[in-house]
Order: structure tokens, then sequence, then C-alpha cells
């Protein structure tokens, strides 16, 4: 039977943590860090999890506010918008949820926002920087994904190695799939990005050592397709038919054949959060930094 790899626990840690190090930075700096959260329209899971990113903040100590946004804001709008968060030095994290209501171009939005400021770690600029593995601000998803492997493996008592192991990531998303190979590449493991046009999906998961489902679609990795001691990190968020929360990975068929499972909910994405908390302090230290250097 396969261990379950607990993210809420690892976020709770992670968000104390922070909190710690936000009471810090507030007493040194005489300001807290802070962090605008930007939501256009009314999506009911957007509401959601911007409704909690705003309530993780204040709970870590970190300012800032929710701004909603009409769904019938004009791309001008919401760009001079985003240009207040960027003149404005006590911010320090800017993140706009996405998806963005129709007609709004979510790239261009995107590229406006300060790289600087950039949280979330979606801007070219950001993900150049991780590509030539060159640090800058790391999408938050990934982020909490590796943080969670390297949990577990030390809980384990094993090496923090990834060297040479094969990664299967399903997905290549900008905001989770692509980072998230470039970051296990990083860490020296053979990686390998699947999509949905990718051959033979099941026997390539049959390879992984690690693999990483990023899909959104409810239940779509089988048990069969897993390798005996595999650890499995599963990103999708879905309803089944009735109308359940459910991952990408079927959870059940899972934890008879892999080693390690994390669940949804519970699993990614209260790392996600927790990463989120954790890219603002990096931020408001790094722009602070830049603006004491010579
Ligand atoms: P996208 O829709 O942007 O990407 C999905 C990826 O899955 C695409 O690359 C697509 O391939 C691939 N894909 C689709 N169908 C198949 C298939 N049958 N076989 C193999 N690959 C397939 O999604 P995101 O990356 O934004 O999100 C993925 C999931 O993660 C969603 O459920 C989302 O809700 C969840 N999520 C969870 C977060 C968390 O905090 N836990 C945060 C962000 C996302 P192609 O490129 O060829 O179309």
């Amino acid at each position: 039977m396969a261990r379950i790899i607990d993210g809420k626990a690892l976020a709770a840690t992670t968000r104390a943590r922070v909190a710690e190090e936000a009471a810090a930075f507030t007493r040194e700096h005489g300001r807290a860090p802070g962090l605008e959260v930007v939501l256009v329209g009314e999506d009911p899971a957007s509401v959601v999890y911007t409704r909690n990113k705003e309530k993780a903040a204040a709970e870590v100590g970190i300012r800032g506010a929710l701004h909603r946004l009409p769904a019938s804001a004009s791309q001008r709008e919401l760009l001079e918008f985003v240009a207040r968060l960027n003149a404005d030095d006590a911010v320090d994290g800017i993140l706009v949820q996405l998806p963005l209501p129709k007609g709004l171009d979510a790239d261009a939005i995107l590229d406006a926002i300060d790289p600087a400021k950039d949280v979330d770690g979606f801007h070219p600029l950001n993900a150049g920087l991780l590509a030539v593995g060159r640090g800058g601000l790391v999408p938050c998803t990934p982020k909490g994904c590796l943080a969670l492997l390297d949990h577990d493996l030390a809980t384990e008592g094993e090496p923090l190695d990834l060297a040479g192991k094969h990664a299967v990531v399903i997905g290549r998303s900008n905001i989770v799939g692509k980072p998230m190979a470039q970051l296990l590449l990083a860490r020296n493991a053979t990686v390998t990005i699947a999509h949905s046009r990718t051959r033979d999906l099941p026997a390539l998961c049959r390879e992984a050592d690690i693999l990483v489902a990023a899909v959104g679609r409810a239940r779509m990795v089988r048990g069969g397709w897993l390798k005996a001691g595999a650890i499995v990190l599963d990103v999708g968020i879905n309803r089944d038919a009735d109308g359940k929360l459910c991952g990408d990975v079927d959870t059940t068929e899972a934890l008879s054949h892999a080693a390690a499972v994390t669940p949804v909910p519970g699993g990614v994405g209260p790392m996600t959060i927790a990463m989120l908390l954790s890219n603002t302090l990096l931020a408001a230290r790094a722009r602070l930094a830049a603006s004491a250097a010579p």
C-alpha cells in the first residue's frame, strides 16, 4: 500500500515559516510584504480561489487586498489597473487570476505585470530565467510539487537525489507542465513531457519513477499505468460524474501500485497557495535588495 503524501501538513509548515519570516520583514522594514490579487468577473472557481489566497495572505501577515473588477472591464482598464499596482512601491506581488473573461488578452496582461512582482511566475522573463536555470520567480504549483517530492523523499530517509530518475510530466501548459519539467530537469531527472498527442501514454507512464499528472481529466491515470514504487503527484482538480472533487489519477487504484501518491483534495492544492505566500516574501526581499543596490 502506497503512502499518502500529506500536502495539507507540509503547506501548514510552510505557511508557519512564511509567517515568521513575514513578521521579521515587517520588523526590519517597517512595512509588511504586500500582495494584490486581481479577479475579473465572477467565475465561481476563481471567486473561491482568490478568496482563499486573500485569507491565506492575511493569516501569515502579508498585507494586501482582493480587487474585483467587473467581467465587462476592458483590456485597457485592466492594463491601467496593473500599471497602478506596478507603480505602487508597497506592492511586492501582483496576481491576476486566470482564466480571464472572453475578450481579454491574458498574455498581454501577464506581460504587463512587473516581472519583479510576478509572484505567479507566469511572465515570459521569469519563464525564461527558469528555462536557463537562473532563478527568478517560479510558478507556484510546480514549485509546490517539488517541495512535496523533497519532503516525501526526506521522510523516507533517502537522499534528496532525483538524478537519473525518469520523470514523466503529463501536460505541457505554461503554468504547470512546462515549468514542472524545467524544475525536474534542473535536479538532473530525465524528463519526458507527455500531452494530448503522445502515443501510448500508459506505456510511457509505466516507465516513470516520478509521475506528475497535470491534465484536467478526472481519474484518467489508472493504477495499471504505474510502475511499482513510483511517486505520483496529482495536480488535477476535477469533478467526476457525481460532482465529487477528484484528481487526474485514480487514487484508490494508484495506492496499490505506487510507493507514494498525493491525494485530491489535500495534496498539491494547499501547496500552491503556500508557495504563493513564499513567492511574495521572496519578491519583497528581492525588490528591497535591488533598491538598496548601488
Ligand atoms: P491545461 O488545460 O492548460 O493543460 C492540460 C494539458 O493536458 C495540455 O498540455 C494537454 O495537451 C494535456 N492533455 C489533455 N488531454 C490529454 C490526454 N488525453 N492525454 C495526455 N495529455 C492530455 O491545464 P493546466 O495545466 O492549467 O491544469 C491541469 C490540471 O491541473 C487542471 O485540472 C487544473 O484544474 C489543475 N490545476 C491545479 C492546480 C492546483 O493548485 N492543484 C493549479 C493549476 C492547475 P495539449 O497541450 O496537447 O492540449
